[in-house]
């Protein structure tokens, strides 16, 4: 039979109807909750750089705004589908939650590779983008900010656009901003950080020290090289790291048994996180297939570049070794590879728990932003362990009191947030 192409957003979808089987939900909210609120589809016509037209699709869609403005990504990439841009904007509506900030779910997206497209060109796209939905975002309405391909440069250009068409200043439109811009100090580090503050959290419940543990991380963008930073920090080494190859079409994994050197590495990895591999071979690393990633004989694996990569057909290639799985990438585990990671024990720290320091450092932008007096960095990361930190506690003490996954908690958590507001508003 020939297989089924992955859907992130039927499996957000069924992640949700678990959970709101668990919570016991009436139809009405479940039909509200597993469905968008909003979405909207466009073309976007660009000038490219040989004087020839091409129109490019996007789009935004706002799965909930119950507990506050949208929030969340716009990713650039080739195979963007409407579907995804859906899943991810369910998941920020959990992953708000769940941190417990005041801030809905939303996300966009635009079907493009950066890799082919000159400076310009990107800057267009990121006009055209916000051209298409201005009207329907705002500080008030929906905040973008960067996901997959797009970065700080992205969203400079993307609010410059909003604030010609609004006429005047309004830098909590969109966060992950340059920091001489309206950027929050630490916004780089946050998501990274917030994958290791909960890790740090784990190998305490669970007893091990973390200068004891090892890590395999898959992908080595913005998440990657920051949650290696800090967990190098705390003791940690990190034996392999894996990303895409653009020049070769495929992933690499980067392997040196007494650890990575971060450093070296970042001097020979492009701005779209790939590793020059004739370069790593220079330095002694052993090259190994991109799928190696998940067979390291490790403690700890880190998934954090793309969804549904621990799947039925990889999810017994994980060594016996592993203890924790911390979710950077959104969406890394397929339910039926959860089921399998449940029965083995590993304990799991879902996506939106473990990788929510992104948007809780862009909610601290925001703030920052709207009173235009901008904080310290180690006071933004301070307050970033504090919200993280109490996050993970609330999760695993319903993961332990209900005897459920911490994913079931975390969701069990994140839902029932949502749903209380939207019936408080009078939705439901
Ligand atoms: P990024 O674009 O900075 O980096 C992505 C990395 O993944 C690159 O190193 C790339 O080479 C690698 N990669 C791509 N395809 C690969 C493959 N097949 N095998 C191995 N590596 C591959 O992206 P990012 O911002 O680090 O985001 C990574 C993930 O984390 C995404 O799922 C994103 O949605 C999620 N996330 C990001 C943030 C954030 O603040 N950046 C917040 C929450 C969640």
């Amino acid at each position: 039979m020939p297989k089924k192409p992955f859907n992130s957003f039927e499996m957000a979808q069924a992640q949700f109807d678990r959970v709101a089987g668990l919570l016991n939900l009436d139809a009405a909210t479940r039909e509200l909750l597993r469905n968008p609120l909003r979405e909207y589809h466009f073309s976007i016509p660009v000038r490219m750089k040989d004087g020839s037209k091409q129109i490019f699709r996007g789009f935004r869609v706002q799965h909930n705004d119950a507990r506050g403005p949208g929030k969340g990504g716009v990713r650039f990439h080739p195979l963007e589908t409407i579907d995804t841009v859906r899943a991810l904007s369910m998941w920020m509506s959990w992953k708000c939650a769940v941190v417990d900030i005041p801030l809905g779910g939303s996300k966009g997206g635009v079907i493009c590779d950066p890799h082919e497209l000159s400076d310009f060109e990107l800057e267009q796209i990121c006009r055209g983008w916000v051209r298409q939905i201005a009207k329907d975002v705002g500080p008030a309405r929906d905040v973008p900010a960067p996901d997959v391909m797009t970065n700080s440069q992205s969203m400079l250009w993307m609010l410059d656009e909003f604030e010609a068409i609004n006429g005047g200043h309004f830098p909590g439109f969109i966060t992950g901003k340059p920091l001489n811009a309206g950027g929050s100090k630490g916004r780089t580090e946050a998501t990274g950080y917030g994958v290791v503050f909960t890790i740090r959290e784990a190998l305490k419940e669970l007893g091990i020290r973390p200068g004891d543990t090892t890590a395999s991380v898959q992908g080595f963008g913005n998440v990657a090289r920051y949650a290696i930073q800090l967990y190098n920090q705390i003791g940690g080494t990190v034996t392999c790291v894996s990303c895409w190859d653009q020049k070769e079409k495929q992933a690499f994994a980067y392997r040196r048994s007494d650890g990575v050197n971060l450093e070296e590495l970042l001097n020979i990895t492009d701005h779209f996180g790939g590793i020059d591999k004739a370069k790593a071979v220079e330095l002694g690393y052993e090259v190994l297939p991109g799928e190696k990633w998940i067979e390291q004989d490790v403690d700890i694996l880190i998934p954090a570049a793309l969804e549904n990569q621990i799947t039925l057909e990889t999810v017994n290639d994980i060594h016996k070794r592993v203890k924790i799985i911390a979710e950077g990438a959104n969406g890394p585990t397929h339910p039926d590879a959860d089921a399998v990671l449940n029965k083995r024990e590993i304990f799991v720290i879902p996506d939106l728990l473990a990788n929510a320091g992104g948007v809780t450092c862009s909610y601290f932008e925001q703030v920052q932003s709207n009173m235009n007096y901008f904080w310290e960095k180690d006071e933004v990361l301070g307050k970033l362990d504090v919200k993280m930190t109490s996050a993970y506690i609330s999760v695993s003490s319903l993961a332990r009191s209900r005897k459920v996954s911490m994913r079931d908690a975390a969701y069990m958590i994140a839902v029932s947030r949502v749903a209380q507001a939207c019936k408080d508003r009078g939705w439901l």
